[in-house]
């Protein structure tokens, strides 16, 4: 039996790179990568799972499957560790139950049961969590664990034309946002590279971040009102264009990972959809300069939406440029006019500051080439870890004063841990996010894997990769959320009276503590917590969508 769905990219097992493909493929990484592939790795058969620990109650039971494929599919998100695990048919932890709500009398049904029965519950949208953040590893203090898979609350459920915004609900994934707003004329125009495999409840979960740098690059800037189901109660807040009332109820559930509450359905801002496209490539002699010109565009307001800096080994490894210069792909849209005259003012700001426009025609292919890498890299990903190529990507933020020393400190550490573990290795870095007052390195790794020893191999690397990073100032993350892989960072990260108040909340939202123990905080949950009783849930109404 396939496990392509346990652990591959594509929507369906006829999707799984063919041995022949794979080898194909290895046979002309030497030359790319300095380094030979390995012969295609036979994915191997699922290990034999534990039976299920526990047993929905009666009137739910219709919601669970038990089924081994899908139990190991939910136990895996999509980092590399996720898929060398799911590979070799070995996921660590895997839900004793999916479960499966029709809606949100299913979602606070499965949570009381859960609270009572000492169930630890981890929500689950696409599943494309690439930090541990739908991993089952919630500790000895449960029962059992069942993994919440919100696919079947779906679909565009109304559109307010007027205000420009869309209640949508939380599993829908991203092509379906699109499809189910198109004729309105509108976008949401959110396009993380996961775009197809992941949800709009797990884009507020973690905070994700599109594929535009420059303006409403997080999910949280379209975010106009969310409602969820937490153990405590409904928590849905006000439909308003800004507010000034107190902390925000909507900040509070972005980037809560699903340990306060079920994200069910949130309105979110459209836009129209634009009409006038165009891109242009530079080139630049490293990264550094090429930076200082994309500072120069965000700070005087002249960044058009796309604006991706590549280092040279990035430009070359993904084809845009050959040359080993740094490319800036600057990319304009608009939905009223034309867009090349803006984009002349651009292009004319960063040839002042060293770059060298390319000529038109090579200029379009360069952003073409990268585009269509962006697209493919989540299988390219694929036929690199069946050739044996250990292939991982982490990610940051700073301010520009800090951005050239982090990007060297941490490729600097990076490179020299691949040495040490891996006998060499390439590290590149691209900026994928720009603003006003800093930037978002996003760093790939590329080294021989020895086979069997993956997982040790790239924990000691990245335990290098993100104590520089730490050290040098930047964030944990700045679009990949915390999950359980980023804990240690972000615990020294994070202010420690805050870390009281997240507690708190926690203890508030979550008395039995059930929900996806082990992101954000610790806590065990109390001796002899019941559930709250069924009269204290509050707007819980018997409708459910
Ligand atoms: C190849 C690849 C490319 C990626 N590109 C990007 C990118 O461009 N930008 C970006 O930001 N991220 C990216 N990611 C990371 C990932 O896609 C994002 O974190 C995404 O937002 C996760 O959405 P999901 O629906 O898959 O959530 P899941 O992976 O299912 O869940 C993520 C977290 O949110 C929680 N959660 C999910 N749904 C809900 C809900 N309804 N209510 C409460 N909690 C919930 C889960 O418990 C988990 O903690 C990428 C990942 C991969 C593998």
């Amino acid at each position: 039996m396939s496990t392509y769905r346990v652990w591959g990219w594509g929507a369906s097992d006829g999707e799984a790179p063919r041995a022949a493909d794979v080898r194909e493929f290895a046979r002309g990484l030497e030359s790319v990568l300095g380094f030979p592939g390995q012969p295609p790795e036979e994915p191997a058969p699922l290990r034999a799972l534990e039976e299920p620990r526990v047993a929905l109650q009666p009137s739910l039971a219709t919601l669970g499957s038990a089924e081994p494929v899908d139990r190991a599919r939910h136990g895996l998100g999509r980092s590399y560790r996720d898929v060398v695990r799911g590979l070799r048919g070995a996921p660590d932890h895997v839900p004793d139950l999916v479960v499966r709500p029709g809606g949100e009398g299913d979602v606070a049904a499965v949570l009381d049961w859960a609270s009572s029965a000492g169930v630890a519950v981890v929500p689950f949208g696409g599943g494309s969590s690439v930090v541990g953040g739908v991993e089952p590893m919630v500790g000895g203090y449960f029962r059992g664990t069942v993994s919440l898979d919100l696919q079947r609350l779906a679909g565009v459920a109304e559109v307010d034309p007027v205000s420009r915004a869309a209640l949508l609900r939380a599993g829908t994934f991203g092509p379906d946002v699109e499809r189910g707003l198109a004729g309105t004329g509108l976008t949401l125009r959110f396009f993380p590279q996961s775009f197809e495999r992941s949800t709009v409840g797990g884009w507020i979960a973690t905070r994700a971040a599109g594929h535009y740098a420059a303006r409403l690059q997080h999910i949280d800037d379209v975010v106009e009102s969310v409602r969820a189901v937490t153990p405590s109660g409904v928590w849905e807040s006000r439909r308003l264009p800004a507010s000034g009332a107190g902390p925000s109820p909507d900040r509070l559930l972005l980037g809560s990972e699903g340990a306060f509450g079920i994200v069910t359905e949130a309105w979110l801002r459209l836009q129209s959809r634009p009409v006038h496209r165009a891109r242009v490539t530079l080139a630049a002699p490293d990264l550094a300069v090429g930076a200082e010109a994309l500072r120069a565009l965000v700070q005087n307001g002249l960044a058009p939406a796309t604006c991706r800096l590549l280092d040279g080994c990035e430009s070359v490894l993904t084809g845009t440029l050959t040359t080993g210069d740094a490319a800036l792909v600057l990319g304009a849209e608009s939905s009223t006019a034309p867009v090349e005259p803006a984009l002349r003012v651009a292009v004319a700001a960063c040839a002042d500051l060293g770059l060298r426009a390319l000529l038109p025609e090579e200029s379009t292919a360069a952003a073409q080439t990268w585009r269509s890498a962006f697209l493919r890299g989540p299988y390219l990903r694929e036929l690199l870890v069946l050739s044996g190529v250990l292939v991982e990507t982490f990610e940051t933020a700073v301010t520009w004063d800090r951005l050239a020393a982090l990007v060297d400190a941490v490729t600097a550490a990076t490179q020299a841990a691949l040495g040490e573990v891996c006998g060499g290795g390439t590290v590149t870095c691209r900026i994928t996010h720009a603003y006003p007052d800093g930037a978002a390195p996003y760093f790939t790794v590329l080294a021989p894997a020895r086979r069997g020893s993956e997982l040790s191999q790239w924990a000691d690397v990245e335990a290098a990769a993100k104590e520089a990073l730490h050290a040098a100032g930047g964030t944990i993350t700045h679009h990949h959320a915390v999950g359980r892989d980023h804990r240690r960072w972000y615990d020294r990260q994070r202010p420690d009276p805050f870390a009281l108040a997240l507690g708190a909340a926690k203890s508030a939202l979550d008395p039995a503590g059930i929900l996806n123990p082990g992101v954000l905080i610790d806590r065990r949950p109390p001796p002899d917590t019941g559930p709250p009783d069924a009269g204290q849930r509050r707007g819980i109404g018997p409708v459910d969508h």
